[in-house]
């Protein structure tokens, strides 16, 4: 006898606590399905209802509109994470709503080494692999070999290899919205001895220590604005095109000086907004366009968001 779950479809959820800005209003429909079948079942409900569907992983890259958000939010809450040794790699599959933390916690307990590189970084699995997630040189996507993912229409499966996300910076095939990331399998190499793992272990320790001290680690989304492209910059240095973002806004002076209610640009960081503790979305919204402006009136460029909006009627930003 087969069992057949329903998903649970919750109304007029709040948002606002479940992503990091900490700002935004509700949900029109909620789902947290708890396994691949439940996320299969809330895509069909949403079609045949005509809501139109939003991701949403822990919220870490994203601003909320304060009027919320339309149609169902699918919030993936299924969380395993299973191991296969093959020579000297182990092959790692993580499920959309296994939080980076806890990826990373596991792969160490596992002797499964590389993706200590990514410590400190909020997110799931599905969102870190929706934007590629970075730090220095390393990507995400570097460590992919394959993947499930599912149709946001039909609700049906698609096993793929790592080529089919055609992974950039910032960038993967997910970004079109015509499949979700159900879950994902990274190559890791297999620590020989005791040793290496603790030496990834403090890796991790000393990464997390560097980010804590550097930049703000709560009501924010990490950098607000994405680097520019080469060709929308001019200003060179050392014969290399200048896309450092946050060079500009450092050169503009709006580190920890610019703020609209309980928004304000980081001291630490010029590319950092936080919410002070009862900023909405429109504040957030306020310090960014300024920022952007001041950006464009000293040098000609805008800047583009790499957070990305969700709820707006229309662009709230600057183009
Ligand atoms: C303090 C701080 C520091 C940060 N530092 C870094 C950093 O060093 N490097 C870096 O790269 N990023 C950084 N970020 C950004 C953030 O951590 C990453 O973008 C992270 O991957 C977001 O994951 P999430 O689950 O919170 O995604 P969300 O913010 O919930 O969603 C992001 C996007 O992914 C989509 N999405 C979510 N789940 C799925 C899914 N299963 N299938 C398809 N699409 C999905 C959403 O619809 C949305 O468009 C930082 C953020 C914060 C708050």
């Amino acid at each position: 006898m087969s069992v057949i779950k329903k998903v649970l479809i919750q109304q007029h959820v709040s948002l606002a606590d479940k992503n990091w800005f900490k700002t935004g209003g509700k949900a029109e429909l909620y789902a947290a399905p708890q396994d691949a079948d439940e996320f299969s079942q809330s895509i069909v409900y949403a079609r045949q209802n005509n809501k139109p569907i939003t991701l949403l992983g822990e919220g870490a890259n994203m601003l909320i509109s304060d009027t919320g958000i339309s149609g169902l939010v699918i919030h993936p809450a299924f969380k395993n994470i299973t191991y296969k040794t093959k020579d000297d790699h182990v092959h790692v599959t993580a499920d959309a709503g296994v939080s980076i933390h806890e990826l990373i916690d596991s792969c160490l307990e596992h002797g499964a080494l590389g993706l200590e590189e990514f410590s400190g970084i909020p997110g799931t699995v599905g969102g870190s692999v929706f934007i590629n997630i970075h730090y220095f040189e390393f990507l995400l996507s570097n460590f992919i070999t394959e993947a499930t993912v599912i149709n946001a229409v039909t609700g049906e499966f698609l096993m793929v290899n790592r080529d089919w996300f055609h992974f950039g910076y910032n960038y993967s095939t997910l970004h079109l919205a015509s499949y979700y990331l159900v879950n994902a399998t990274f190559k890791l190499k297999l620590a020989e001895t005791p040793l290496e793992v603790a030496y990834a272990q403090g890796r991790r320790k000393e990464i997390i220590r560097h980010r804590v001290s550097r930049y703000p680690n709560s009501g924010t989304c990490g950098s607000f604005f994405r680097n520019f492209h080469p060709e929308e910059v001019t200003l060179e240095s050392m014969g290399k095109k200048l896309i450092y973002v946050a060079y500009y806004l450092d050169k503009i002076g709006v580190k920890g000086a610019l703020s609209c209610g309980d928004a304000v640009v980081s001291y630490q960081h010029a590319n950092m907004l936080v919410n002070k503790g009862n900023a909405k979305t429109a504040d957030i919204i306020t310090v960014a366009r300024t920022m952007q402006q001041k950006v464009f009136d000293a040098y000609g460029i805008v800047p583009q968001p790499e957070c990305r909006l969700l709820g707006f009627s229309e662009y709230p930003l600057m183009r």
